[in-house]
């Protein structure tokens, strides 16, 4: 696995034909730290009515919803990457929580209301610059190799630092 930092960044497209989020398992299952509970977060799958099952066989009445989105298109000075972003750091990145959407995600064909902020959804993300931090690992898939990219973490666009990139971009023009 591998992990790279993008500084300055804008996304470019976020695919949304399907929907951004999935329902998830919120049965508490063991963290990744000692003592720590973690929700199991597996995708559920409607079992019965407001009855809803998980691969580990956990069974809930209410899941939780979290961001999927796969192939969100970023750009840098470097080039274009495809990132996914799943679970709760796509918060930060969308600006609002995976059930937030999802309230309107269904709506959206009957209710111009519900469609107006699923479009305001893509205006507000749509060309949003920000630092990201991107693991990539390697898959197999009908035998060809894939690179897999997904966000762990983004940030603001620290200000100091590309003043700092640019100042030095014209020093280097101007070869002084
Ligand atoms: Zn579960």
């Amino acid at each position: 696995m591998h992990f790279h930092n993008l500084p300055r960044a804008t996304i470019a497209h976020v695919p949304m034909q399907r929907p951004p989020f999935y329902k998830a398992c919120p049965e508490k299952v063991a963290g990744f730290n000692a003592g720590e509970t973690r929700a199991c977060a597996k995708k559920v799958e409607m079992v019965g009515e407001n009855c809803w099952r998980c691969a580990a066989g956990h069974q809930s009445m209410q899941p939780l919803v979290r961001w999927q989105v796969s192939g969100i298109n970023l750009y840098d000075a470097t080039g274009e990457l495809r990132i996914d972003v799943l679970g709760d750091e796509g918060n930060k990145l969308f600006g609002c929580q995976a059930d937030q959407l999802a309230q309107v995600w269904d709506r959206q064909n009957e209710d111009p209301v519900a469609l107006k902020s699923i479009e305001d959804f893509v205006t507000r993300v749509q060309f949003k610059r920000l630092a990201f931090r991107v693991k990539s690992k390697k898959e197999v898939w009908q035998d060809q190799e894939k690179t897999r990219r997904s966000l762990i973490e983004c940030n603001p666009v620290s200000v100091e630092a590309e003043a700092k990139e640019m100042l030095a971009e014209v020093r280097e023009t101007l070869g002084f």
